[in-house]
């Protein structure tokens, strides 16, 4: 690719910076894989300083001469360009920066890193007290930040915009309300039916290295490469990337039932795809990295739910998963296999949620952090709210605050105002599924014969290849001509759901 001296001098300027981006995702890896709990305060001080040195590297003049060099240089080019792409996503990042103290960088990145250590123990422990103070004091950090970035209506809007951009709580707001409209009901029309649908088939006893060798078939078979990539287990499964060609993920096994780490794994696959998917050329520029973690996590649910819970994948998976478990799985059909992984039933925890009742979940996050941030509820009444919510949507009360409040990593991390993304993920996904199908004929045969790579490749070509180019409501009118709607994704569910329920 032909790059200008201007073009050049900036990405000289933002290599190092991507580095030691990369350098702290390397020992945030560590630190919930294989870390002692010994090394939490020296890895919280490491990774305060690394976050520390990219923020000052991003917002120094130097930097931001290299920009303002190269946007003079990109103006009237094509906003597709590479060069237009750098500057733009590059502007976005360092004027966000750049209202951010590097103080209040450097102690939210510390407060996190210790609060993850006191989450791990409070979870054990299912005691809230132990998280409290540190979610107390990142609330406080994160208010800051929002105060620092700026809003108009709420100061959610600041934070939805670091995970999300284009879009605000207003539209999510809008979003979110149609899907209530016919999630509530759909799961209330199946709560009497529950029993019409067993999993009995995946509660049995499915040691661990058998899981793990399902799992790297069902990765192997959508093209995940090993060579540029591993998995690893952890308390929370997530994705991490260094490079493009070394990209991490993490499974967690529960030996009494298949279904779990199987779909984390597949889960995590789709991520890991998209980090694999990004071009070379992209690689240690702005454009390499993740813009909208709604884009992100359209990928992974587009391999968990759309194909993973498909009956065609099951075609597929079957044999595999019978000559690892013959006397679990060798009488179980395809049929009984599709119907107990579709399995509904409002439970407790986020991450082992069915289809149907998993936006319920996020729902219940997404009104909390807006009353946390509006400040009409304060942390010490969060579990008593956490529990009051879970029973306005979903019936069911957690028993304790593991399987409630204390479930999730990721207020631990800092990252309040990323919950909805997850939603807009899953929404997306069946809107970008349903335009492979249009361009892709015949594409659920292809799965059913487990030439999933199929699909790989038209996400690699329509989605992977643009890396950070386009925002999430950009990226949607682009692929599918269309904005983002929640039709695509009611008519999959619904549709879906009637028939295995009979309503
Ligand atoms: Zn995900």
């Amino acid at each position: 690719m032909e790059r200008s001296a201007r073009l050049e001098a900036f990405l000289e300027r933002t290599r190092p910076v991507m580095d030691l981006g990369r350098a702290a995702a390397v020992l945030g890896w560590d630190q919930n894989t294989y870390m002692p709990p010994g090394g939490a305060e020296a890895r919280a001080e490491q990774t305060a300083t690394l976050t520390g040195l990219v923020h000052e590297r991003l917002v120094s003049d130097e930097t931001v001469h290299a920009l303002e060099a190269l946007e003079e240089e990109v103006k009237g080019a094509s906003p597709g360009s590479f060069a237009a792409g750098v500057a733009r996503v590059a502007r976005r990042e360092i004027d966000q920066m750049r209202k951010l103290p590097g103080k209040l960088v450097s102690d939210l990145a510390r407060a996190s890193s210790l609060a993850q250590n006191a989450w791990v123990e409070a979870r054990a422990q299912s005691r809230f007290d132990l998280f409290r103070p540190h979610l107390e004091h990142i609330l406080d950090l994160t208010r800051q930040v929002a105060g620092h970035l700026g809003y108009q209506d709420h100061p959610y809007d600041a934070l939805l915009d670091r995970f999300e951009p284009d879009m605000t709580s207003a539209q999510v707001d809008r979003l979110f309300d149609q899907l209530k409209a016919r999630l509530v009901p759909l799961v209330e029309a199946i709560r009497p039916r529950l029993d019409r649908v067993s999993d009995a088939v995946l509660r049995q006893s499915f040691p661990r290295d058998g899981q793990f060798q399902l799992g790297n078939e069902a990765l192997r078979a959508m093209g995940f490469d090993f060579q540029r990539g591993r998995l690893d287990t952890s308390a929370h499964p997530f994705t991490t990337s260094f490079s493009r060609n070394d990209v991490r993920i993490t499974t967690r096994v529960d030996e009494q039932n298949l279904a779990y780490a199987l779909y984390s794994t597949i889960h995590e696959g789709g991520h890991a795809l998209y980090e694999q998917g990004i071009p070379e050329e992209l690689e240690r520029t702005p454009l390499g990295d993740i813009i909208s973690l709604g884009l992100h996590e359209s990928q992974s649910r587009l391999w968990e739910n759309v194909v993973g819970r498909s009956r065609e994948f099951w075609q597929f998976v079957l044999p595999a998963a019978q000559r690892i478990f013959p006397q679990q799985l060798g009488g179980a059909s395809v049929e009984e296999l599709y119907r107990a992984v579709n399995r509904v039933e409002p439970s407790f925890i986020r991450t082992e949620a069915d289809e149907v009742t998993y936006n319920l979940h996020i729902f219940v996050r997404y009104e909390l952090e807006r009353d946390l941030l509006g400040g009409t509820l304060d942390v010490a009444g969060l579990p008593e709210a956490w529990n009051a919510k879970m029973e306005a949507y979903l019936g069911i009360r957690p028993p304790d605050d593991a399987k409630g409040v204390l479930q999730d990593i990721h207020w631990s991390q800092g990252s309040i105002g990323y919950f909805p993304t997850y939603t807009l993920g899953t929404v997306l996904a069946a809107q970008l599924f349903r335009q492979a199908e249009q361009e892709e004929p015949g594409l659920r045969d292809s799965i059913a014969r487990g030439e999933l790579v199929r699909l790989k490749e038209w996400l690699n070509r329509r989605v992977h290849a643009h890396g950070a180019r386009y925002t999430l409501p950009e990226m949607t009118r682009e692929i599918t001509g269309r904005d983002l709607e929640a039709a695509p994704y009611l008519e999959y569910l619904e549709g879906k759901y009637r028939e295995l329920y009979g309503l």
